[in-house]
């Protein structure tokens, strides 16, 4: 708050470049009158009010102005007392020591805050009664009984005392009501406009209550004083409360007025119920004051925590939803609509279970449940029914939040994201993931198992075998003469034969745990878990029939069509060996099977040199 402040419905422009002069100019002839129209009863003189309006000057103006403002008070106040008592010797004196204590207190006053004057707040009021309403007048109180025991002129306590109970008083009322009247802005019109009635009932109260002394009126004045003051402001009802102490004391002095009905009181007692009267006013103008700017702190305060809520709810991209421990929303912000399509009163109305995915209802429930047992926070993902019937994904974070009173937890905090696109593109890197992996062990032209996935498959085949104590055979086998057919036929039609010999091995292998892959070339095995030596040659034999009649032209293979050679063997894994030995037995079967004129299958239990087993074992196809 400026010095500017002080207009009066004086042109604005012109206040300001004359402000100064003519702020100064006020103090003089206002402090003049203050003088004057106080000293002119001596009866009043209870109340001492030109040093609380200097004061008030002072408090209002800045230090560098205070010379200024001083010497107008003074000035004004020597004035004052001169044409009141123009031949008494004390008004030098007086003088002085109302600009002492004046000093004293705007100084001590200015000295703690740096601020202008605030009365609504409580610290600084306290201050204001503790410097300028006490210390202030008792120092200047002191020095004048010093001068009355100097003079001999009356007893110095009487005097210390009246001066004190006269100046305190006089700041107490005039300080706080001149600062709220200077700094209101009489100039504004609408003011005037709207709130006229306000200031003239008040006005016409305050006249029909002093200007008669038979209806007893006199305490109405203090409800329509705090009327004026929650309509208008401390600043019109100072001005208000002053009105009626300067109708009351007119009408009081003259012996008239709503004093003047006591006909039992001695000629100084009006005068002094007058200014209890007006200080009582004045004091409960302050606390109500005092009590109105605690709320318009809080109310200030509370504003802000609500534009700050607003704005971060309104613009945040993540929905903001409470709800009870069923799911019940109590507030769902602005982005959920965005998100889900679901109005906010829609979503109140399905409730939280309601657009909640009905496979993930019972996880969020445990999930709000175990907050609600610690009381913390958490985190879960859950999918979410939009307003046009499809699924989103969302990642929830979840608190508990308490009732502010009893500290008793009464619902979840729910900050909600949309992870639609995060979920499919991890869908689609476990997909991608999986492709992979299919890849990195699938043979790529033959669309079997590749050699990778058959050592694995063999490695843990062959741990199983041994932890079941089951059989594990294997078969190899390898394309008759493939290199004449590359070289007739060309290595694309080699291609092609390779996948016919890779089908006709799956058309035979039919058990879940069996494994057809290819080895490396033309050459390509089967695992067969579980499956001992007989099992294993019908297999192998079956896989030589199933190529023999997709009768895959051959010209340079004497039967004419494409043959493989197979060779099997089977073990029962045991802990001194691996599954290599069990390759190798199944290689060397093969090798027996080419040597002994391809187009078969030998097991390795035939190459050992019992002719007559070997006989028997190998079955040559017609
Ligand atoms: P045998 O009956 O003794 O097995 O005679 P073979 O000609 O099949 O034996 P060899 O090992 O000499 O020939 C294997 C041939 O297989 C050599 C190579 O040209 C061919 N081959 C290996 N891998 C592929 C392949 O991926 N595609 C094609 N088209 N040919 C292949
Ligand atoms: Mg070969
Ligand atoms: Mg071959």
């Amino acid at each position: 708050m400026s010095e500017d402040s002080h207009r009066a419905g004086i042109p604005v422009r012109w206040l300001r470049r004359h402000g100064f002069p003519v702020r100064v100019a006020a103090c003089f002839v206002s402090v003049t009158l203050a003088t004057v129209f106080i000293g002119m009863a001596p009866e009043s003189n209870l109340i001492w009010v030109a040093n609380g309006l200097m004061l008030a000057y002072l408090l209002l103006a800045p230090r560098r102005r205070w010379p200024a403002y001083m010497g107008a008070g003074f000035a004004a106040q020597i004035v004052g007392d001169t044409l009141v008592n123009p031949h008494s010797a004390m008004n030098l004196l007086l003088a002085l020591l109302n600009l002492c204590e004046v000093m004293i207190a705007a100084s001590l006053l200015r000295e703690r805050s740096k601020e202008l004057p605030r009365f609504t707040d409580l610290a600084y009021l306290m201050r204001f009664l503790a410097f300028a309403v006490l210390l202030a007048p008792a120092a200047a109180g002191s020095l004048f009984a010093l001068a009355v025991i100097a003079r001999q002129s009356g007893s110095p306590f009487t005097q210390f005392a009246q001066w004190v109970i006269a100046d305190g008083l006089g700041t107490a009322v005039m300080t706080p009501a001149c600062v709220a009247i200077f700094r209101e802005r009489f100039s504004k019109k609408q003011n005037w406009a709207r709130n006229w009635a306000y200031l003239l009932l008040p006005a016409v109260f305050t006249l029909a209550v002093f200007s008669q002394s038979r209806a007893p009126l006199l305490f109405l004045i203090y409800p329509i004083l705090l009327i004026v003051l929650l309509r208008l402001g401390l600043g019109w009802a100072s001005l208000v409360a002053l009105f009626a102490a300067t109708v009351g004391s007119w009408f009081t002095l003259r012996g008239e007025g709503a004093f003047a009905m006591f006909n039992s009181l001695t000629p100084m007692e009006p005068s002094i119920i007058l200014q209890i009267f007006v200080a009582g006013a004045m004091f409960m103008l302050y606390s109500v004051s005092v009590v109105l700017g605690n709320h318009t702190a809080i109310e200030r305060r509370l504003q802000k925590i609500v534009s700050l809520h607003e704005l971060v709810t309104e613009n945040s991209r993540d929905a903001i939803l409470t709800c009870d421990f069923d799911g019940q929303p109590s507030y769902i912000s602005p982005a959920m609509e965005a998100m889900t399509g679901w109005t906010a009163e829609e979503m109140k109305r399905l409730g939280g279970p309601g657009v909640v995915h009905p496979d993930d209802v019972a996880k969020v429930f445990q999930t709000i449940d175990e907050m609600r047992a610690c009381q913390g926070s958490g985190m879960t993902e859950y999918r979410v029914r939009k307003r046009n019937g499809e699924y989103i994904w969302v990642e929830a974070s979840l608190c508990v939040f308490v009732d502010p009173v009893t500290r008793v937890p009464i619902g979840i905090m729910n900050i909600i994201r949309d992870i639609t696109g995060r979920k499919r593109a991890e869908q689609e890197l476990r997909a991608a993931n999986r492709a992979l992996e299919a890849l990195a062990v699938v043979d790529a032209l033959t669309g079997v198992a590749n050699r990778r996935r058959l050592d694995q498959c063999l490695v843990s085949e062959w741990r199983r075998g041994q932890r079941e104590q089951k059989p594990l055979s294997l078969v190899l086998f390898d394309a008759d003469f493939f290199k004449s057919y590359n070289d007739t036929y060309g290595h694309l039609r080699g291609d092609y034969c390779l996948k016919q010999i890779a089908e006709a091995a799956l058309d035979v292998v039919a058990r879940p745990g069996d494994l057809v892959a290819r080895y490396g070339g033309e050459e390509f095995a089967v695992v067969l878990p579980n499956t001992g030596e007989e099992g294993a040659l019908e297999i192998a034999e079956q896989i030589c029939e199933s190529l023999r009649r997709r009768f895959i032209p051959h010209s340079f293979n004497p039967h004419g069509v494409a043959t493989v050679s197979a060779g099997c063997a089977t073990m029962l894994p045991g802990s001194g060996q691996s599954a290599g030995a069990l390759i190798e037995m199944a290689d060397r079967a093969l090798y027996l099977a080419k040597e002994t004129g391809r187009n078969r299958a030998c097991p390795a239990s035939s190459l050992d040199d019992d002719a007559p087993r070997r006989q028997r074992r190998i079955r040559v196809p017609a």
